[in-house]
């Protein structure tokens, strides 16, 4: 199988959105009247992002999974996507999964593959996402960037912190594959469909233009993505630690739920035992790919009320505070220090497969 050949039975498909799909030089995309494009990249390189035989399918579902949470992010809405693909072989049996992983997630998005690039070489996927903002809103709060979309920047003293969903099992599955804890065979298997099958928080981000003040997605760990927000923002915040220790879904999934997995893995939070794994993964275990946002504390009903119609849980976990940093705190406002690093592809610490 050549080249074109590869493309036109994989990647070709019907762009009733776009003017013009595969087979050109360039891909057209019509900008609508008073929009804004977001556009976002995010490369997955095999042995650094995921493991090398990692299922196809999951391969396909996860690197659009990821660019589309840059999408959400920013509160926009997805419409296209280019994908460049070095690849070892022309290998069918990985090409059809690895086309229906992805093509899978770009379909209940409405995000259309509109080109891309395909090469021999080691297994690299690199995906380009354009999302679209209405570029008059409500929510700019930073007058320098003209936009409705959601930035890092924006956030204000006194504002509510908020996360989606739940955080940490993705990195729980990891510690767990990897041989370094042992967990019940259905609590690994939730936490494996969060490492795997990551579910972008597209509607979630759109349900908060207008209503948050800031907004990051959770890639690599929320004390490390919050921190953007913070440094962006030129804030600070407290975050209660046993509000987002409640987060990590296996502790609830645990037979016997908290306690238990508290007792079982030695994970329980208190100063003393600052690095439990549990924290470890919800503070600093990266791969959530989910939102963590500021609204003021007069949104808190517009908050709910975007979580309802996106049918997306939200918790709100901190505030934002003048003084720089970020304090962990536990839930009785005692102040609790623990070292966590998130993911830093270039720090000393992190050299190895993630
Ligand atoms: P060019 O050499 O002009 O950049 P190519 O010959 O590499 O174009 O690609 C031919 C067409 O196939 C282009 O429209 C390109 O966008 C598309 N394409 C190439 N690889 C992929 C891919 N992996 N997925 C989707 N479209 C692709
Ligand atoms: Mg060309």
């Amino acid at each position: 199988m050549g080249e074109f050949d590869l493309i036109r039975r994989f990647f070709t498909r019907p762009t009733p959105r776009a003017v013009l799909g595969v087979g050109d030089d360039c891909a057209l995309l019509q900008s609508a009247p008073g929009m804004q494009m977001a556009i976002s990249t995010d490369m997955l390189v095999g042995g650094r992002h995921f493991f090398a035989d990692t299922d196809p399918q999951v391969l396909g579902h996860k690197c659009l999974a990821v660019n589309l949470s840059d999408l959400a992010a920013c509160g926009a809405r997805p419409l296209a996507f280019t994908l460049a693909l070095a690849l070892p072989e022309a290998d069918e049996a990985w090409l059809a999964p690895f086309a229906q992983g992805l093509l899978a997630l770009a379909d209940d998005h409405g995000c259309e593959l509109i080109g891309g690039d395909t090469t021999r070489g080691p297994l690299n996927i690199c995906i380009t996402v354009f999302g679209e903002v209405p570029a008059q809103g409500a929510n700019t709060r930073n007058p320098l960037v003209p936009t409705s979309a959601l930035l890092r920047s924006g956030a204000q003293v006194g504002d509510d912190i908020y996360a989606s969903g739940t955080l940490g099992d993705a990195a729980l599955a990891l510690q767990a594959l990897l041989g370094r804890v042992a967990l019940p065979a259905d609590v690994q298997a939730q936490a494996r469909q969060r490492l795997e099958r990551p579910s972008p928080r597209v509607a979630l981000g759109q349900a908060l233009r207008g209503v948050a003040s800031a907004c990051a997605d959770v890639s690599d760990g929320l004390v490390g993505d919050l921190g953007h927000i913070l440094e962006r923002s030129g804030l600070g915040a407290e975050v209660d630690v046993d509000r987002v220790l409640a987060l990590l879904a296996a502790r609830a999934h645990y037979p016997g739920a908290a306690a238990q997995f508290d007792q079982v893995l030695g994970t329980a939070w208190n100063p003393q035992n600052p690095q439990a794994l549990a924290l470890q993964c919800v503070l600093a275990g990266g791969d959530d790919y989910e939102l963590v946002f500021c609204a003021a504390p007069t949104q808190r009903a517009a908050v709910q009320q975007a979580a309802l119609l996106s049918a997306t849980p939200v918790t709100r976990i901190g505030s934002m505070q003048a003084a720089p940093g970020l304090r962990l705190v536990d839930g009785r406002g005692r102040s609790v220090a623990p070292q966590f690093a998130s993911f830093d592809h270039f720090s000393a610490a992190t050299q190895t497969t993630a």
